[in-house]
């Protein structure tokens, strides 16, 4: 009798658990993980688009509302990546939580030190879809970092009885990621300095953080699709200056790419840019794996 009530009410209590899950809903999938890695059984978390999906134009579907509804906490790339999209869907939810200012709303780029901040006032209107600088910068191990601890700050804020299980969870990733990148830098110190041009201007976190040389990029600013002038250019520079390697997410046009690649002599890397890129990158450790990979394979 006495082990009966005891399963009983551990019945309860589990199942109570299971209800009082901090509903977690980002905009991307590496997010996504981060918010698992850091917040663990405590969290249920969804992301609003997926890796192999262009995360500045993502179509704002009915589901995503009712995801948004139920979210206790929404991180976001901010940066004006997903201000296409997402600002309408956080309206469309009438979910007060989530909204700016909120603790339930984590613009993750906060404590990011951003790079390609225009030093010019740009008009989001003349077709820069990058106007407070780059937004891309997820991948590189010292941002993964920086999102994770926001990501356990607010998890903590939200849930303060979970504080010990999100201080140690991103702990323990942090640790992780010390160990890896010193792995990911060993093997991606034959491309340092390596002459890259990029299609979209995404990679300059990744181009920072292992050594690579962006020469140029296939948009002539982003978000904006290269007249032929500017194609033109572009393939007499890299001829000129042996660019070798063109960068692309998968989600781009192939077909500008490999008339540059094929004038100019260069091969067109696609590249993973976020968890679920492709089916086998499934956490943020396999996304590093990958970009690095695929940068020393060339
Ligand atoms: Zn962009």
């Amino acid at each position: 009798m006495r082990a009966l009530l005891a399963a009983l009410l551990l019945l309860v209590v589990g199942g109570g658990r299971a209800e009082a899950k901090v509903h977690v809903v980002t905009t991307i999938d590496t997010f996504a993980d981060l918010a698992r890695k850091v917040g663990g059984d405590r969290v249920d978390v969804k992301s609003l688009s997926h890796g192999y999906m262009d995360p500045h134009f993502v179509e704002p579907k009915p589901s995503l509302v009712i995801d948004l509804n139920r979210a206790d906490l929404l991180v976001h790339v901010g940066l004006e990546l997903e201000i296409g999209w997402l600002p309408p869907l956080v309206l469309g939810s009438r979910n007060e939580k989530i909204t700016l200012g909120q603790p339930g709303n984590l613009d993750a780029s906060s404590q990011i030190p951003v790079l390609d901040v225009p030093t010019t006032k740009i008009d989001r209107s003349l077709g820069d879809i990058h106007p407070q600088g780059n937004p891309h910068y997820w991948i590189s191990p010292d941002n993964a970092v920086i999102v994770a601890r926001e990501i356990a700050a607010r998890l903590e804020q939200i849930d303060p009885a979970g504080a010990g299980t999100y201080k140690a969870n991103f702990e323990r990733f942090q640790g992780e990621v010390a160990k890896r990148r010193a792995e990911w830098e060993k093997r991606a110190a034959p491309v340092r300095g390596m002459k890259i041009v990029t299609y979209h201007k995404s990679w300059s976190y990744v181009s920072k953080w292992l050594g690579l040389q962006e020469v140029g990029y296939v948009e002539p600013k982003p978000g904006i699709p290269a007249p032929p002038s500017h194609i033109a250019a572009l393939i007499a520079f890299m001829r000129r200056e042996g660019v070798k390697v063109i960068l692309m997410e998968s989600f781009y046009p192939r077909n500008t790419v490999d008339l540059v690649g094929q004038k100019a002599g260069a091969k067109t890397l696609v590249m993973p840019s976020d968890v679920n890129a492709t089916p086998e990158i499934k956490d943020y450790f396999a996304l590093v794996d990958a970009v690095v990979n695929k940068l020393v394979a060339q």
